[in-house]
C-alpha cells in the first residue's frame, strides 16, 4: 500500500516546484519553504549584487540570484520544459528559440499556478536547520524563520532543493591571485557590462558564463583576455571580436601586479573576472557527518540523489551541473516521490555505497578532479537510467539536442549554435 509522508521541500525554484508537484501527486503532505517572497529561484532577476564581489566574506548579505540582465537561456525552449508542461507551447510574446530569463520566470509561475503549488509554499521563510532526530526511525527537525519568528517542526522526509549556483567559487590558487590588490569579481555579482567600460579585463573560465560574458563585456571593455586551464582551448586572438584574446591558464602574478599566462604573455589588467562556477552550499544540514558537503561534491549520494544511510528520507534535487536541468529534476523528483510512497524500491545500502564508490573511482580514473562529481557533460546516460526506474521513456530527441549543444560548445561552434540548431533540428 502507498505511504503518505509529511515532507519538507527546501526551496521553490525549478527543483522545489517540480518536487512539490510530484510529491503531491503521490499524496504526500508537502510544505515547501522559500526564503524569498516569490518563487522561481535563479530565474528571478535581482539587480542587486553582494558587497564582497568575490563572495569570500562569510558575513556578507547573501544575494541568491546570479542572473545578468541580458541573459538568454543557453538551451533551446524545447529543453527548458517539463514532460507535460512545455515552454514551447506557451506564448509570452517572445518567440526566440533561446528565450530571455523573464520568459522562463513567467513559465515557472504559470507552472506553479496550473498545478496549484503556490498554496504549498511558505514564502519569506528561511530554513536554518535540518537535523536528523533519530537515525533509526529517521525523522528530521526542520527549523525555519519567518519575519524573525522561529518555528521547529518534525518531518518524515526532507527534499533539498536549495540551488547550487549561488556560492561563488573563485579561482584562488597558488599563482598569487588572492593577493592581487586591484578589482576582482565573480560572475555571481555581474549584472550589466558598464563597470567594465574601457578596462583591461582577465576573464578566468571556459564555461557558458565565461563565453557569454566575455562577449558582452567586450562591447565596452578595452581588452578582454580569457584564461582557461582546459587543454582543449587554442591560444589565439578572436576572429569575431577585435578585443578578445584566448590564453592558457594564469602562470603567476608578478610583483608589479602584471599577470603572466602560461603561454608566456604578460598583461597589466584592471580587473580579474572569475567565471569559475559555484560551490555546493547546504549550511542548514546537520546529519552527524553522514552527508558531507565539500566544495562541489555532496556525498555520498546514490545517483546524485540519495545518501544511502538516510535513503529515501533525505534527498537532493538539482545537483547535476551542465545538464538538461528541467528534465533531470523532473525525473529525480518522480523517483523520490515514488520511492517515498514505496512504489519503487532502492538497492540495499551496501549496493548503493558500492555504486557511489565506483562512480567516484571512475571520475579519478578519467583524470577529473572531485569537483566534477556532479558534472554531467561526461555522464550522458543518466536520464535514461532514472527514467527506466520510473518505467518511462524520455524522448531520445532531447538527449540528442543536448549532445549537439555540448558538441557545438566543445568544437568551438558555440557562436553559431542558434542558427545551426534550427538547421539540424528543423525548429
Ligand atoms: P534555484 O533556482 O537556485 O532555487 C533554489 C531556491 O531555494 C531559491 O528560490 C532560494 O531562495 C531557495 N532557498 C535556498 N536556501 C533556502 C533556505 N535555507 N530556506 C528556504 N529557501 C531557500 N539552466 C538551464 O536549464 N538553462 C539555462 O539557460 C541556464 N542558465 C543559467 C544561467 C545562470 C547564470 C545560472 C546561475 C544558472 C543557469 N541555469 C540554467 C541553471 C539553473 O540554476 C537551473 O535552471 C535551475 O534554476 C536550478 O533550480 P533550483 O531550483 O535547483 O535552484
Amino acid at each position: 500500500m502507498a505511504t503518505s509522508l509529511k515532507v519538507a521541500v527546501i526551496g521553490a525554484g525549478v527543483s522545489g516546484l517540480i518536487a512539490a508537484r510530484e510529491l503531491q501527486r503521490e499524496s504526500h503532505q508537502v510544505v515547501a519553504f522559500e526564503k524569498s517572497h516569490r518563487l522561481g529561484g535563479t530565474w528571478v532577476y535581482d539587480p542587486r549584487f553582494e558587497s564582497d564581489l568575490l563572495g569570500l566574506d562569510l558575513n556578507r548579505e547573501i544575494i541568491h540570484g546570479s542572473l545578468y540582465k541580458s541573459l538568454r537561456t543557453n538551451l533551446p525552449r524545447q529543453l527548458m520544459s517539463f514532460i507535460d508542461f512545455k515552454l514551447n507551447d506557451k506564448t509570452y510574446g517572445d518567440e526566440r528559440l533561446f528565450p530571455g530569463h523573464e520568459e522562463v520566470l513567467k513559465f515557472l509561475e504559470d507552472f506553479a499556478g496550473y498545478f496549484e503549488l503556490t498554496e504549498l509554499i511558505r514564502f519569506n521563510t528561511v530554513v536554518t536547520r535540518v537535523e536528523l532526530v533519530d537515525s533509526e526511525i529517521i525523522e528530521f527537525e526542520v527549523e525555519s524563520k519567518t519575519n524573525g519568528v522561529n518555528t521547529v517542526e518534525v518531518f518524515d522526509a526532507v527534499v533539498t532543493c536549495n540551488g547550487h549556483n549561488n556560492e561563488p567559487r573563485p579561482a584562488l590558487n597558488d599563482t598569487g591571485i588572492e593577493k592581487w590588490s586591484k578589482k576582482q569579481m565573480h560572475s555571481h555579482n555581474y549584472r550589466v557590462p558598464e563597470p567594465f567600460r574601457d578596462q583591461i579585463v582577465v576573464v578566468i573560465g571556459n564555461g557558458p558564463s565565461a563565453l557569454d560574458l566575455s562577449r558582452e563585456i567586450a562591447t565596452v571593455a578595452k581588452e578582454v583576455h580569457m584564461s582557461s586551464r582546459s587543454p582543449h582551448v587554442k591560444v589565439s586572438k578572436s576572429e569575431k571580436f577585435s578585443n578578445i584574446w584566448q590564453h592558457a591558464k594564469i602562470d603567476c602574478i608578478n610583483d608589479d601586479g602584471t599577470i603572466t599566462f602560461e603561454d608566456g604573455l604578460s598583461i597589466d589588467a584592471h580587473i580579474i573576472f572569475h567565471c569559475t562556477g559555484y560551490k555546493c552550499h547546504v549550511p542548514f544540514l546537520k546529519t552527524n557527518g553522514i552527508v558531507r558537503v565539500q566544495d562541489k561534491r555532496i556525498g555520498p549520494l546514490y545517483k546524485h540523489v540519495f545518501p544511502p544511510q538516510l535513503a529515501p528520507r533525505l534527498s537532493f534535487v538539482g545537483l547535476p551541473e551542465r545538464s538538461l536541468t528541467f528534465l533531470i529534476v523532473e525525473c529525480q523528483s518522480k523517483w523520490i516521490a515514488k520511492t517515498l510512497s514505496m512504489k519503487i524500491s532502492l538497492p540495499s545500502k551496501d549496493q548503493m555505497l558500492r555504486d557511489i564508490k565506483e562512480h567516484h573511482g571512475d571520475i579519478e580514473d578519467d583524470g577529473f578532479p572531485k569537483a566534477y562529481t556532479h558534472f554531467f557533460e561526461i555522464e550522458n546516460d543518466y536520464i535514461d537510467w532514472v527514467s527506466a526506474q520510473l518505467g518511462m521513456n524520455v524522448e531520445k530527441k532531447f538527449a540528442e539536442m543536448f549532445k549537439y549543444i555540448i558538441y557545438c560548445a566543445i568544437s568551438g561552434n558555440y557562436d553559431d549554435i542558434m542558427n545551426l540548431f534550427k538547421v539540424k533540428f528543423g525548429i
